[in-house]
């Protein structure tokens, strides 16, 4: 029986990775801002239709260095969402922020835009929705409030790289996005990130976050973090987006084999996707209903295959922020939280595991 993960990183051949990285041995330059960080950058931010892109060591980094680029007050408050990979709730808290958790909804697990507005204080500096899987946001609507009120909004786009909306990308909306360009991601640089922005002076507050504040050989003018993507990273990242396209092309073929045999279990729900959207197909999340997503997660993994409760715990519940912030209901959120699973997704999925695997559902939760 072939052990499934729920995802595995898609990489160059050996042969292009090797000789991609081959210069890297006459030139001896292996981070600092090399020529192929810096063409990466420019092709990024052409692929992501940026305004401005800055690479980072990860997608965390990249959007606490974000936030802290915005200089903020300490103690301000930043409405986000509970419904996320820890690392969104880290970089407020780690920006001297206080989190102020909003609701989602429950056909998309995006930011609920109609609770947002009742938690603006006179301490509210900023908003940090997510595109959870890949999904987009109520950008209009989240853009709205935010002119309203005079606020940030700083998207975590970790899930959402290549997604676009009536030709327009991800990365247009907001005052900045983040990706992450983990293993684990869509497009992968084996660990990197990357903030696009609008405003141009982010661009060199950045630079200085991410580079120790130098300036020149003698000149420190920030208090700045290491936060540089090196040469190696740059250069698989070259190699992965000649094939994006393609990738995501193969996990589209994946996800809708999923969707026609899934769609014929009575116990299985599915998240909503608008029609108007280029999806990445990141992730292959499905709800379970009647309580039982426990036990087909179990079910799974004794066959072997490999789902996760993504995002199960809410960040909101987790042992380090529990009791430390306003709680507030988060109906919603915390239903998926209970009933979500991610099944296994990458462009290599053989379609015949996918067979497998909805057998052990159907099996578990029967068809009517
Ligand atoms: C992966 C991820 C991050 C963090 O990115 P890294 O590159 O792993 O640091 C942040 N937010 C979300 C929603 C993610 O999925």
């Amino acid at each position: 029986m072939e052990k499934i993960l729920v995802t595995r990183t898609s990489m160059p051949s050996y042969e292009e990775y090797t000789e991609a990285i081959r210069p890297l041995w006459s030139s001896h330059w292996l981070t600092n801002m090399g020529i192929y960080h810096t063409e990466l950058e420019t092709k990024l931010k052409k692929y992501l239709k940026a305004q401005g892109l800055s690479l980072m060591v990860n997608g965390h980094m990249a959007l606490e260095l974000t936030i802290q680029a915005m200089d903020f007050p300490r103690g301000s408050e930043v409405i986000t969402t509970p419904f996320t990979f820890i690392s969104t709730t880290h970089a407020i808290v780690r920006n001297g922020l206080t989190p102020v958790f909003c609701d989602v909804k429950p056909e998309d697990g995006t930011m609920d835009e109609s609770k947002i507005e009742p938690l603006v204080t006179d301490h509210t500096v900023a908003i940090v929705p997510v595109h959870v899987y890949g999904n987009i946001c109520n950008v209009e609507a989240i853009q709205k409030i935010a002119d309203k009120y005079g606020l940030k909004v700083i998207y975590d786009a970790a899930h959402a790289f290549g997604v676009e909306r009536q030709g327009h990308g991800i990365a247009e909306y907001g005052d900045a996005s983040v990706f992450s360009f983990h293993a684990t991601k869509v497009f992968n640089t084996i660990e990197g990130g990357a903030a696009a922005f609008r405003d141009g002076d982010l661009y060199d507050k950045l630079y200085n976050l991410k580079n120790f504040g130098i300036k020149g050989e003698e000149l420190v003018v920030g208090v700045g973090a290491n936060a540089k993507m090196n040469e190696f990273c740059a250069i698989m990242g070259l190699c992965n987006l000649k094939y994006i396209d393609d990738a995501i092309m193969a996990r589209r073929k994946r996800a809708e084999f999923y969707d026609s045999l899934l769609s014929q279990i009575d116990g299985i729900g599915f998240f909503k996707f608008p029609a108007d959207i280029r999806r990445n197909y990141s992730y292959y999340p499905v709800l379970i209903r009647n309580g039982k997503r426990d036990e087909l997660y179990e079910r799974l993994k004794e066959e072997d295959i490999y789902s996760r409760k993504y995002f199960y715990p809410l960040t909101s519940d987790q042992a380090c922020f529990r009791n430390k912030y306003k709680q507030l209901e988060l109906p919603a959120a915390r239903k998926l939280a209970q009933s979500v699973l991610v099944l296994p997704m990458y462009e290599e999925l053989p379609l015949e595991q996918i067979e497998r695997i909805y057998e052990v559902c159907r099996e578990c939760l029967g068809t009517c």
